[in-house]
């Protein structure tokens, strides 16, 4: 089923089930509906199944009202961006207030009209689409359609604190293209981008874990984040690469290592800590990757910076 077909996922939250009955009756010829009747089974099914499109949230429940619902689902960056509206008999501004600046996109009182709940629910979806779209596209690069500097930047940086907080290893590699600037000499700049999609599609197939994370760092050059990998499976991971690369077979006459595209890869891994900045291990990466360049290119070398900290 193409994207567009797909139903929208929307969650109804409600004490009385006789709300829950009508609001599912008005949604459900259009959306995969589900319920909870309170809030902390709204939570619930929020954090564990595929999270919702939009949420519609009674306010008062017993146990955590609705409120507090939203209060949370705000405060956490894997559900802040689903839209919450707030259905509710509580009809004072002031209660409408709160609930707009705890972050609901939408307020509406009961008794409500299932047109209004109707259309306000499509028009908020619509703008979810949206806003979703635009977040994806600035973080995707443009010409090969992976992550971008951008959204390496976020990702590293993230990945390099809870590595922190869960004492775990975080290791880099840089991958730069041989003799890239002969290969746009040789076959000029359209077969070039068509290399590098080539390449960054590659790159990104040979990593294995849901957490593994390949970008375009720049120019030709690539960079994968890989958490909780220590220095031996960093060093695989970064082989593999470079073998997959080869055994994409791009003629590259000019090349002087080889008469196809190949790839060099630096390899950084060290247990990340406050008492140092997430650049030093850019920094080793990218020092390893300059020594596979020295030492002939289309290569791997790498650094265990763990074992230099240590020593040192
Ligand atoms: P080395 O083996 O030392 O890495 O040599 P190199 O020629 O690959 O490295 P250099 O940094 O000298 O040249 C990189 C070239 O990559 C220069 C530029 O023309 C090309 N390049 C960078 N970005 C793009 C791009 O978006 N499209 C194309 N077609 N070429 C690009
Ligand atoms: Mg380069
Ligand atoms: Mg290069």
């Amino acid at each position: 089923m193409s994207e567009k077909l797909q139903k929208h996922r929307i969650l109804i939250v409600d004490d009385a089930p006789e709300n829950i009955k009508i609001l599912g009756q008005v949604l459900k010829p259009y959306h995969t509906v589900s319920f909870a009747t309170n809030g902390e089974n709204a939570l619930r099914i929020v954090r564990s199944e595929i999270p919702p499109d939009l949420i519609l949230l009674d306010i008062m429940m017993p146990g955590l009202d609705g409120y507090e619902v939203c209060r949370r689902l705000k405060a956490d960056r894997k559900t802040r961006n689903i839209p919450v509206i707030f259905i509710t008999a509580m009809s004072e501004v002031e209660d409408e207030t709160r609930g707009l600046e705890i972050g609901a996109v939408d307020y509406i009182t009961k008794p409500f009209s299932r047109a209004i709940v109707k259309a306000r629910v499509k028009t908020h979806l619509e703008l979810k689409r949206h806003r979703d779209m635009l977040e994806n596209l600035s973080s995707l690069d443009g010409l090969t359609g992976i992550p971008n500097r951008r959204r390496f930047d976020e990702f590293f940086d993230s990945e390099w604190h809870l590595a922190i907080r869960e004492s775990t290893f975080l290791s880099l590699i840089m991958l730069d293209i041989d003799y890239f600037k002969e290969f746009n000499d040789e076959y000029l700049h359209v077969a070039g981008d068509d290399c590098l999609r080539k390449v960054a599609k590659s790159l990104s197939h040979s990593v294995r874990r849901p957490t593994d994370f390949v970008a375009r760092y720049g120019g030709e050059e690539f960079a994968a984040v890989l958490p909780r990998t220590d220095m031996s499976g960093a060093n695989r991971v970064a082989e593999t690469m470079r073998g997959n690369i080869k055994s994409l077979s791009i003629p590259h006459v000019r090349s002087s290592v080889m008469p196809c595209v190949t790839i060099s890869a630096g390899a950084a891994t060290i247990r990340p800590s406050r008492n140092f900045s997430s650049d030093v291990l850019i920094k080793g990466a990218d020092d390893a990757l300059y020594k596979a360049k020295k030492g002939g290119r289309n290569q791997v070398r790498s650094l265990d910076m763990d074992i230099q900290i240590e020593r040192s």
